[in-house]
């Protein structure tokens, strides 16, 4: 008898998006003459820039010709873009062999997939809030015993409060753990760590023979120098975490798909020698995976060029001069706002402790905004709501208009 994988019975509910859905429609129905703008989405909406078109262009027509046709390619990626990658990283002074890379089809996969080459038993911790990849898949993987609805959290799980009081990175967890999820730039919250903050968890991590997962897929929306853009970047890094990245929100891959997961050869788990965890990695891709488009590692490849990487800088500050428009329209409002200055997300202190749905339907009901309730990434998200600056400026305005006109508050 064929039996459901039980664990899935515990996601408590796909409820952020769907419920984002059920409450627009609604609302449309009962007001067919609102124009709604969203502010929600994560999702790039500009178009890619002209090197990175010819570069896919490229990886098209060389499958128009037998001299340069190539079906499957290596499952960790063109070699030739994997030393890429390792040359952009050396250029910031991170230095890796482009056997630690491992190219994907984008960073949700690789975020969601990495749990799978540690024990069963790990005990895991997530930023609260989160991106909900990471609780979701340790859920499936089985290391929860459920969600504790009162809790408004999985049992077994260790959830590290992100908060204005913390400046939105997390105290060092108070027990072992094995497993540690962060995110820099991090989604929700638009915060950065600092290379102290970084070092904190690095010197945590090595002392518990923890291991990082870090979720770098922000980090060329960095624009104060000072701040790390690779985990790397903090010494004794190599030994403990293992980096995730994307080129979807770096150039706009979002429906083209490409990523990269780094794991460095000298990572080591408490029952593992150096190299080990990498040859598991490439074990688990060569096993499930059959390699990224070879059209998009082209695109790839053109991202990572001199031309290619300034163009990418363009439409960063295209998205990020939306940010600051937001940002400074909110708060002109006399509104709380945290982000937005090294990340395209905003994210909103609610007024006179508005939950976050309240805040929702506040929005949503006076400005025709929508965006997303913080709630919906842990429960330390509650009483905040997060603004994407991704968008079109002229909607990006719009709203902006709408809010600092029509928002009672
Ligand atoms: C958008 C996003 C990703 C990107 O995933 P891809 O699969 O590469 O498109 C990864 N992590 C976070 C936190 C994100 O917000």
């Amino acid at each position: 008898m064929a039996r459901i994988n039980q664990h899935y019975r515990k996601l408590s509910a796909g409820y952020l998006f769907p419920e984002i859905a059920r409450r627009t429609r609604i609302f449309q129905q009962e007001h067919p003459e609102a124009e709604i703008l969203r502010l929600g989405i994560g999702n790039t909406t500009e178009p890619l820039t002209p090197t990175i078109i010819d570069g896919l262009h490229e990886g098209v027509s060389r499958l128009a010709s037998v001299d340069t046709y190539s079906g499957y390619g290596d499952e960790q990626g063109d070699k030739d873009l994997r030393e890429k990658l390792a040359g952009f990283y050396a250029r910031r002074g991170v230095e890796l062999e482009s056997d630690e890379f491992f190219v994907s089809d984008g960073a949700k996969p690789d975020s969601a997939n990495i749990q799978s080459i540690f024990s069963q038993e790990s005990k895991v911790a997530f930023q609260d809030p989160a991106y909900p990849v990471y609780v979701d898949t340790n859920v499936i993987a089985g290391r929860t015993a459920g969600f504790d609805e009162q809790q408004g959290t999985y049992r077994d799980f260790v959830y590290l409060p992100c908060t204005a009081e913390n400046n939105f990175f997390p105290e060092l967890p108070k027990e072992q753990v094995d497993l540690l999820y962060l995110c820099s730039p991090n989604n929700p919250t638009g915060a950065v760590a600092t290379k102290e903050q970084l070092k904190a968890y690095v010197d945590y991590a090595r002392k518990h023979k923890a291991v990082i997962i870090f979720d770098a897929s922000y980090s060329e929306y960095i624009c104060d120098e000072s701040l790390p853009k690779s985990i790397y970047e903090v010494e004794g890094a190599k030994e403990c975490a293992i980096e995730i990245s994307s080129f979807s929100k770096f150039a706009g891959f979002t429906g083209v798909r490409l990523g990269w997961t780094i794991v460095p050869k000298a990572l080591t788990a408490e029952d593992t020698q150096p190299g080990e965890l990498n040859r598991t990695w490439c074990r688990r891709q060569t096993t499930f995976f059959n390699g990224a488009s070879n059209i998009a590692q082209r695109g790839g490849a053109a991202v990572l060029s001199e031309d290619g990487l300034t163009e990418c800088r363009q439409l960063i500050g295209y998205y990020m001069e939306n940010a600051r428009i937001i940002r400074e329209g909110l708060q002109s409002l006399g509104l709380t706002v945290y982000g937005g200055d090294n990340a395209p997300y905003l994210w909103l202190k609610t007024p006179s402790g508005m939950s976050s749905w309240e805040f929702f339907d506040k929005l949503l009901e006076e400005t025709w905004v929508i965006g997303t309730p913080g709630s919906g990434f842990g429960p330390a998200g509650e009483g905040y709501f997060r603004l994407s600056a991704f968008g079109h400026r002229e909607q990006i305005e719009e709203a902006v208009a709408r809010i600092t006109a029509r928002l009672k508050l």
